[in-house]
């Protein structure tokens, strides 16, 4: 047996089997195929949904005005067309029996050499676009963007670190832990695994490859790793589980009860969520609505932008699913730890403090747009509340507002029905707490993201794990700011909530309540235990 140590991230015990999860390489089969009609269309689909995925991105870079951005695109487009290139592949494919995957890497790969030897400086640059769209076309082809899958028995999933994106397309109903080498607490990477209510270790350094396919035990509370347990340990681990469950139907109890404190004090307790697959968990812990969806998560997922018509299903399946309770719908906060390919943003040296959230969306006004009418669309379906993230000034806030009028009224003069919603604003920078008072006035509802207001308030990068003992989401100042937001809120009648991590720390719940917070949305998982804290709570004493 080998017990590795890590770090917890969620709490909760498991046995199971490791399966170590690296991002892929393709895999070129290089054995011979028969079947070259059916390669040949392989390739050709790949390569129009390629050719289709540049000329969004084209699209793009246009409408914010990137016509450099926009040539490059668009050549690659007219690339793909290349008639030199595409029978090279077909070629390999046909005359060699080899399968799409082969002929589009030996053939774009040839083409690239030539390309690479010609004298023009200019033109033989070129070559690394052809590269750059091989990658592409594999990755159609190999899937690699797809759903994290390693069969259907139950397992742990193990990695060296996985980014946000990765934790999205997990095969969340066969993973029942997860460990990584790396990690960090405020990631949304680890905001995301927490969400999914499975024990998480973090910087295990120990785990490695090597380990793939062995028994092991997560414990998840403790941080601790055993690989290869023995059977003292198993009998040990399988008394906490029984106990861990015992514990979870003991809250079960507090469905259906409130949340308010003995000398009556009520509270709205909401579940956070990104995607409507984990609606099933906030109903099964009875939360009253939904605090946060980040709709960030559906464009993670995606190899494209997600259409309209993708959110609007995504925004009416949960909408429907609360009815009646209401669901705030986080406009995308994408950039940061949270990159997308498709979106092509720029590198930058600071992304925490660069081109993310709201500023993607009132700089791509077109992106946005796409995103405002999918939720007017499925406000008819439910509660809706429209929540801008990482609003620093009143300028920014009129300016969703004004987009979000003009999209309700092109909705309404082509008869598509609006419903009535909701507007809010998050709490997540220095400078939203100093005009929350005017913020306020224009909106329905604050909520407070202490995750990020922690990391600008006490200028810490909290995707840093070097900087873990200076995270400190408890300093003073954070709580200050925490209760003159809800201050100023309550002056002009607007509700003010917390939706960061903080919410759901016990330790804080009596100084939250007694400032007054109006609603704390947590992990689903995090939502029974809150209400009984709640519940235990006299704040007339
Ligand atoms: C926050 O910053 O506290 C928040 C809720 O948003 P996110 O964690 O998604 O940045
Ligand atoms: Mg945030």
């Amino acid at each position: 047996m080998q017990k590795i140590t890590g770090k917890s991230l969620a709490a909760g015990a498991v046995i199971g089997r490791l399966k170590f999860y690296r991002a892929p390489e393709y895999e070129i089969d290089e054995g011979d195929y028969d079947d070259s009609e059916g390669e040949i269309e392989r390739f050709h689909n790949a390569r129009r949904a390629v050719k289709h995925h540049q000329k969004m991105l084209a699209q793009a870079a246009e409408e914010a005005s990137d016509a450099e951005g926009a040539s490059v695109f668009n050549s690659h487009a007219a690339l793909l067309e290349d008639q030199g290139l595409i029978h090279r592949v077909e070629d390999f494919i046909i005359e060699m029996k080899k399968s799409a995957e082969y002929g589009v890497k030996v053939g774009f790969d040839d083409v690239a050499d030539d390309i690479r030897s010609l004298p023009d400086p200019y033109i033989s640059k070129r070559s690394d676009d052809v590269l750059e769209l091989e990658r592409e076309i594999l990755e159609e082809l190999t899937g690699v963007a797809g759903t994290i899958k390693f069969g259907q028995d139950p397992y742990i999933l193990a990695a060296y670190d996985l980014t946000a994106s990765e934790v999205a397309r997990l095969d969340r109903h066969h993973v029942i832990a997860i460990v990584m080498k790396e990690g960090n607490l405020n990631t949304h990477a680890s905001i995301l695994a927490k969400g999914l209510g499975i024990p998480c270790v973090i910087r295990a350094n120990a785990i490695s490859a090597a380990y793939n396919g062995r028994e092991a035990i997560v414990d998840g509370t403790e941080g601790i790793v055993y690989i290869d347990p023995e059977e003292e340990t198993v009998i040990k681990y399988k008394e906490i589980m029984e106990r861990n469950r015992e514990f979870n139907d003991s809250l079960l109890q507090l469905r259906g009860k409130m949340t308010v404190t003995k000398d009556g004090k009520e509270v709205r307790l909401y579940a956070n969520i990104s995607g409507p697959e984990d609606v099933p968990l906030a109903l099964d812990n009875d939360a009253s609505g939904i605090g946060l969806f980040r709709s960030d998560f559906l464009y993670l997922k995606s190899r494209d932008y997600p259409t309209e018509e993708e959110q609007f299903e995504a925004y009416k399946k949960v909408l429907e699913e609360m009815k009646p309770r209401s669901v705030v719908i986080r406009t995308v906060d994408i950039g940061s730890d949270k990159s997308v390919p498709y979106l092509q943003l720029p590198e930058e040296d600071n992304p925490a403090i660069g081109m993310r959230a709201i500023r993607i969306s009132l700089s791509r006004k077109d992106f946005f747009r796409t995103q405002l009418r999918a939720l007017l669309r499925a406000s008819v379906y439910g509660n809706l509340r429209i929540i801008f993230p990482m609003i620093t000034s009143l300028e920014e806030l009129l300016e969703c507002k004004a987009l979000l009028a003009e999209c309700e009224m092109t909705l309404k003069n082509n008869d598509i029905k609006v419903g009535s919603y909701k507007t809010g604003v998050m709490i997540e920078t220095p400078a939203a707490v100093f005009v929350a008072g005017d913020l306020a006035k224009e909106v329905d509802f604050m909520s407070v993201g202490t995750n990020d207001l922690t990391q600008f308030t006490l200028a810490v990068d909290r995707e840093n794990p070097a900087l873990d003992r200076f995270y400190d989401p408890h300093h003073p100042a954070v709580i200050e700011m925490i209760r003159m937001t809800i201050e100023a809120g309550h002056k002009h009648g607007c509700l003010v909530g917390i939706c960061g991590e903080l919410a759901g720390d016990t330790e804080l719940t009596e100084t939250f309540m007694r400032m007054g917070v109006d609603e704390l949305s947590v992990n689903p998982q995090f939502v029974l235990p809150l209400r009984q804290k709640v519940r235990e709570l006299d704040l007339s004493k």
